[in-house]
């Protein structure tokens, strides 16, 4: 299995300092996940590769989550990671 880990701070999930933290993929929609790989600079990557990438909920700022009825928490639709 592979490990999750935070493409910008390099957080790793179940090593110290992951605690609380959540790990996003790139958005499903095209022009939104374009949008991520220009700020994060992915856009030479190859074309797969993004689905590999995960940015930690640390690069995100509060107001960039919802929580629904059942109490997961998603980024909402145009959020973007912010580089600490
Ligand atoms: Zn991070």
């Amino acid at each position: 299995m592979v490990r999750q880990k935070c493409f910008l701070c390099k957080v790793e999930a179940g090593k110290a300092g992951s605690e609380g933290i959540c790990f996003h993929r790139l958005p499903a929609n095209e022009k939104q996940r374009e949008k991520w790989m220009s700020l994060l600079e992915l856009t030479g990557l190859e074309p797969q590769s993004h689905k590999v990438v995960r940015i930690c909920s640390k690069n995100f700022l509060q107001q960039d989550f919802t929580t629904d009825s059942s109490g997961r928490t998603w980024l909402k639709s145009g959020a973007v990671p912010k580089p600490i």
